[in-house]
């Protein structure tokens, strides 16, 4: 054996040593890290993927995670650094608001500080997670990024970029949420033509970090579907009112959109009147339900998966003598043909308030619309996160998934009103207070 072979062994061992410490260091780091465990004890959890209650169970929560859920919670008591006893209490999973508007104008009403507040008041009520329907994406993305890190209290903020036709940017609100830049000529409020490059529309559309495209009025039924279609191809949802002016609920129901807003809205499809920007949002005659079209787009919204996010409640004071029955109405309807659902208010929401307006959309839901109070916390939770490609992390209180949980005093599948006076709610494993 020569010097130099002598030499390379001394250089290999020395250099595998080093490795050695580093592995070492870092499965050190690793392990302290895993220490950090809390163990919620005796819970019974509200198991959305299953409909069933899970009775007197344990939840071991690492990190941000669930780690693992257990009716034996011996096997977990070596590993919990803390330890909170939750006997007869009742677990589920985060809620989600999935229609809000935070940014409309970041300038005025929705100035920071104002929506701060709001975003506390929902994560302390057991809101984990919003889906805001279009705003200024500048203010959504600083918060949104502030709120996955919990640097402030804040449900996780799902937003969306609209596409539009020119109509709609004459509207204040557009310029509000594009203030300092031309609204229609920014990427989160986009204003298409016959001759948009719409797959590139859409590319920067998802470069601003939206969820999701809100498509909102004056585009015709071919644009329509090829905004649709361009974003299919990357693999982003696109929702919008169920009538997205002038194109009928058929037609973006037939092009695939992935969720509609405003079930009064679905009346357009019951008849033959086209609906104009004056009327776009309202449905001002009686609903037919036996027409079979409107059947029909029902049977086809529940035989693709398209979420109706019925947002009833907040109309009920509206001028309109038949926006609230038409809304009941269609949304009962949906119901009963299979159309999923996802759970949206629609409504300023009022951190003075007792409890977040979407309690009071959830329990409409139940008691007037039908679903049943395990369908209608699904709605709230694992369907929302469904709809906004999240339900491998997020949307049901499974290991692996973010520790995001709701805790309540009674039994929810029983009592849904019970979600009115949240005990606490973890948001990424931390307790929120
Ligand atoms: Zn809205």
């Amino acid at each position: 054996m020569n010097l130099q072979a002598n030499k390379n062994r001394e250089y290999l061992r020395t250099t595998l040593l080093f490795i050695s410490i580093l592995v070492l260091t870092f499965s050190g780091i690793a392990s302290a890290k895993d220490l950090d465990k809390t163990l919620l004890l005796n819970l019974n959890i509200v198991d959305v993927e299953n409909s069933v209650l899970l009775k007197k169970h344990s939840v071991l929560i690492a990190g941000d995670k669930i780690l693992a859920i257990s009716d034996d919670p011996k096997e977990f008591a070596q590993q919990a650094t803390t330890t909170i006893d939750l006997a007869g209490y009742y677990a589920l999973p985060g809620l989600f608001d999935m229609h809000v508007h935070l940014a409309t104008s970041p300038s005025s009403y929705d100035n920071i500080e104002d929506v701060k507040k709001r975003l506390s008041f929902l994560a302390k009520k057991g809101v984990t997670g919003v889906r805001d329907m279009a705003g200024d994406v500048r203010q959504l993305s600083y918060l949104s990024r502030q709120a996955m890190l919990d640097e402030i209290t804040a449900p996780d903020i799902y937003y969306s970029a609209l596409i539009s036709g020119e109509s709609f940017f004459s509207d204040p609100r557009t310029h509000a949420s594009a203030k300092g830049l031309i609204p229609g000529q920014v990427p989160w409020m986009r204003q298409v033509t016959d001759s948009s490059d719409f797959q590139a529309v859409v590319a920067e559309a998802a470069g601003t970090g939206a969820s999701g495209l809100k498509l909102y009025g004056d585009l015709t039924g071919e644009q329509t579907r090829q905004v649709i279609r361009a974003a299919q191809k990357i693999g982003l949802p696109t929702w919008g009112h169920a009538a997205v002016i002038p194109v009928k609920p058929r037609e973006l129901v037939d092009a695939g959109i992935s969720s509609v807003s405003h079930a009064s809205l679905l009346a357009w499809s019951s008849n033959n009147q086209q609906p104009t920007a004056a009327t776009a949002r309202y449905s001002d005659f009686e609903i037919d339900l036996q027409n079979p079209v409107f059947n029909s787009v029902l049977d086809d919204m529940a035989a693709k998966n398209i979420y109706l996010d019925a947002t009833i409640t907040t109309f009920a004071d509206h001028n309109s003598e038949f926006v609230y029955s038409n809304g009941i109405k269609a949304a009962k309807a949906a119901f009963q043909k299979g159309v999923p659902f996802v759970v949206g208010t629609d409504n300023r929401l009022n951190y003075w308030a007792d409890y977040p307006s979407l309690i009071d959309e959830m329990l409409f839901l139940q008691s007037e619309i039908g679903l049943s109070a395990m369908q209608v916390i699904q709605a709230a939770t694992l369907n929302s996160a469904k709809l906004l490609n999240i339900d491998t992390q997020s949307g049901s209180i499974a290991p692996g998934k973010k520790a995001n949980l709701v805790i309540v005093q009674d039994n929810p599948v029983t009592d849904l009103a019970t979600l009115k006076k949240v005990k606490m709610t973890f948001k990424n494993g931390k307790l929120i207070d």
